[in-house]
């Protein structure tokens, strides 16, 4: 029998409350419109993370659009990445000819992106670019160029708003961090 590991729900202390999400990605809404005017545009989100990101952005860009999912494995119950990388839910429709903007919920090591790109890129699409909420540099192994970033943060690990601790903090409407 497989038991789940327990763990202890602790309150996330707010890194960006959801006025100082909602205010960014209206920015971030606002340059996408402009830089995808009459481009055939596919956004491609990066689930489960990304899921209310997603859900926000597209709503801040004022332009006609396609919406598909990738589902990637992550973490598991673990706060430090494994490298490894499974898809786990295909796109529903080919993106040949199509502009790709991938949203992902955060960059960390980057090989997750890295590898995304590379499996994207055998799909002949016109382009890809990365939209993601948030990057930590201090981790980063590999460059990756982040065409649209909500915020940069430092190495901490970060739930709510669509990231998780296993499982778990996915319903906070804002950015928090689990501190000690
Ligand atoms: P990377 O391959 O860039 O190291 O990892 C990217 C993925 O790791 C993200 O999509 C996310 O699922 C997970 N991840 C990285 N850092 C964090 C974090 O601080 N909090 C949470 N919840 N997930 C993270």
């Amino acid at each position: 029998m497989i038991l789940e590991k327990k763990i202890e729900y602790k309150q996330a202390k707010v890194l960006f409350s959801k006025e100082k999400l909602d205010e960014r990605i209206k920015v971030l809404g606002a340059e996408i419109t402009r830089d995808y005017k009459g481009k055939d545009l596919v956004v491609v989100g990066i689930l489960k993370g990304s899921f209310i990101f997603m859900a926000d952005l597209v709503r801040a860009i004022d332009l006609p659009l396609q919406v598909d999912f990738l589902g990637l494995s992550s973490y598991g119950d673990e706060t430090s990445t494994s490298g490894v990388v499974k898809i786990t839910n295909d796109l529903s429709k080919p993106i040949d000819h199509k502009h790709v903007l991938i949203v992902e919920d955060i960059i960390d090591t980057g090989l997750t992106m890295q590898y995304l790109l590379e499996f994207l890129k055998t799909r002949s699409p016109s382009s890809v670019k990365i939209c993601a909420l948030l990057e930590k540099p201090d981790n980063a192994k590999t460059k990756i160029d982040i065409a649209y970033k909500g915020f940069t943060i430092p190495n901490e690990f970060v739930v709510g708003y669509g990231l998780d601790y296993a499982g778990l903090y996915r319903n906070l409407a804002y950015i928090g961090v689990l501190g000690a």
